[in-house]
């Protein structure tokens, strides 16, 4: 066995002992540990701190009772939680997400990820991340909203400005931040950037919807530049159909590419000559509905697959999972290189299995984690939070700037840790360039 091999094994056997049964979290960890603990050790303070150990630990996992009324008048319960992990480096920071698979443990998986994408946009933020296990497919408008309201209630106490700033993330959009940030300013009688992904017209910023999506396809133009390359008549498969693959199927529309895929749980969409902006449109309303895409009109030039995935389906050279966690296995991942893949990048977080992440290494596809790629979203909340305490907005043109710089600088970081002779590992460059900058910080602060 290798040096490294042993350093992970006897670090994951800790880790696993403390988690048991908590999957997605020891994949998210096993993952950083592979590429980050041989940097550690090669730095006595870091080594001596057990810095990456530490995180694995969440400064604490606040659970709470979510009780509300629904529209027949019964009472409803839920689960809710806060998951604080990081504020080495500033706030905790990271999204709300409600779906019936929320639980402590993919919490902690996505709350750790935070910590390292969000040191990855060069801003101030620490990691967290929050939820309920609350579906709100078929509930009313003012089902939502008490929900919303109930939600708050709890988390009201535990967050603020400089303390955590929680924003959307799946089924929590600008809808559900507006009635979370009506009630926390009631509870609280302040009106503070203590949420971000608000309505413009109360301290939100410009293009905070659109960012992960094009953040996302800012980074892949970045990746395919390093080979000289560019992004107009590539074919690019999407899954997902929420806010992160609508607006990453609409930059790159908007780049010259063909967008041939995009999904929801019901099936894929197929435009094999590229979706236009109507196709984009029509699949919008259906979200906002609440309902699936299974019957595309005519005249859209898209035909719907029922029941599969959209990997392998249609030939693309560029993939962009933006959907759910491990969305990707191994035989998806082949399907997907048989029909041309040659570029993955993530737009949700952690949607490859590890074998799938093997096959596309042996393969030699370019590949790009979501705590680089999909980071576009929490570098604008970054940006929504200094022009609520500077009460200054900026411009849409200068927040597509920023953003556009934002993921050229991601790009930058990771490849320059990531750079393996001719090819870029962005995997361990993202993993490596955010550990240095929160293994700083930890090691700093003493034991603690
Ligand atoms: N939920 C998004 C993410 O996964 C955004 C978080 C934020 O803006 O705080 O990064």
């Amino acid at each position: 066995m290798t040096d490294r091999a042993k350093l992970l094994q006897s670090f994951m056997g800790r880790v696993a002992a403390r988690n048991a049964g908590q999957d997605e979290f020891l994949q998210a960890v096993g993952e950083v540990a592979f590429d980050v603990l041989t940097v550690e050790k090669a730095h006595a303070a870091w080594a001596r701190a057990r810095v990456l150990e530490r995180l694995t630990e969440p400064d604490r996992i606040i659970g709470f009772r979510v009780v509300w009324e629904n529209d027949d008048g019964e009472v409803e319960i839920n689960s809710g939680w806060r998951v604080q992990t990081s504020n080495a480096i500033g706030p905790y920071k990271g999204g709300l997400r409600f779906s019936p698979g929320v639980c402590p443990s993919v919490l902690k998986f996505l709350g750790f990820e935070q910590v390292f994408k969000n040191a990855l946009t060069g801003l101030p933020l620490g990691g967290g991340k929050g939820g309920a296990d609350f579906d709100p497919r078929g509930r009313s408008e003012a089902e939502i909203m008490r929900f919303c309201q109930a939600f708050m209630t709890e988390l009201a106490r535990y967050i603020g400005p400089d303390e955590d700033v929680p924003a959307g993330d799946i089924n929590v959009g600008p809808r559900e931040i507006g009635y979370l940030f009506g009630a926390y300013k009631r509870l609280r009688g302040q009106f503070h950037g203590a949420l971000t992904g608000k309505g413009e017209a109360f301290g939100g910023s410009a293009l905070r919807v659109e960012a992960t999506g094009y953040g996302l396809v800012y980074f892949v133009e970045a990746m395919l530049a390093e080979e000289g390359r560019e992004l107009a008549r590539r074919r690019v498969a999407i899954s997902g159909k929420g806010n992160v693959a609508a607006h990453a199927a609409e930059k790159a529309i908007c780049e010259g590419a063909k967008v041939v895929t995009l999904s929801d749980r019901s099936g894929t969409l197929v435009a094999e000559d590229g979706m236009g902006q109507d196709a984009l449109d029509w699949v919008r309303e259906r979200k906002q509905a609440g309902q699936d895409v299974a019957d595309p009109p005519r005249g859209l030039g898209l035909a719907f697959r029922e029941g599969v995935a959209p990997w392998g389906l249609v030939e693309a050279e560029i993939g962009l999972p933006c959907a759910t966690q491990n969305e990707i296995d191994a035989k998806a991942a082949k399907s997907a290189m048989d029909a041309g893949l040659r570029v993955l990048a993530e737009g949700a977080n952690m949607p490859l299995t590890r074998d799938a992440m093997e096959a596309l290494r042996e393969a030699g596809v370019g590949y790009a984690p979501g705590k680089a790629t999909n980071a576009g979203g929490v570098a604008i909340s970054g940006l929504e939070m200094s022009q609520n305490s500077s009460i200054r907005p900026l411009d849409p043109e200068d927040v597509d700037r920023a953003l556009r710089r934002i993921m050229g600088e991601i790009h930058n970081r990771a490849a320059e840790e990531g750079r393996d002779g001719n090819r870029i590992d962005y995997r361990r460059g993202a993993n490596v360039a955010a550990y240095r900058k929160v293994a700083t910080a930890i090691a700093a602060y003493g034991v603690l």
